[in-house]
């Protein structure tokens, strides 16, 4: 996967539920699995997707956590 598609598939990233800051979305180094996770090293808890085998699946369980928690609030 180029760094222009990767680039693409994290526009589509919300923030990460907990702290807010941009996700990050990458593929993993064999080129199997698929993964969202937050950037900020910070963030108290690690946030991450299990990784999938398409980007599509990945992109959707993020959003849908951050969707979780919004509606926690
Ligand atoms: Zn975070």
């Amino acid at each position: 996967m180029t760094k222009e598609k990767l680039k693409a598939y994290e526009e589509r990233l919300k923030p990460c539920p907990f702290c807010g800051t941009k996700a990050k979305f990458y593929a993993s180094a064999n080129g199997m699995g698929y993964n969202a996770s937050c950037r900020n090293t910070k963030c108290r808890i690690l946030v991450i997707t299990e990784s999938f085998d398409s980007p599509e699946e990945a992109i959707k369980v993020w959003n849908k956590r951050g969707k979780a928690d919004a509606i926690l609030q």
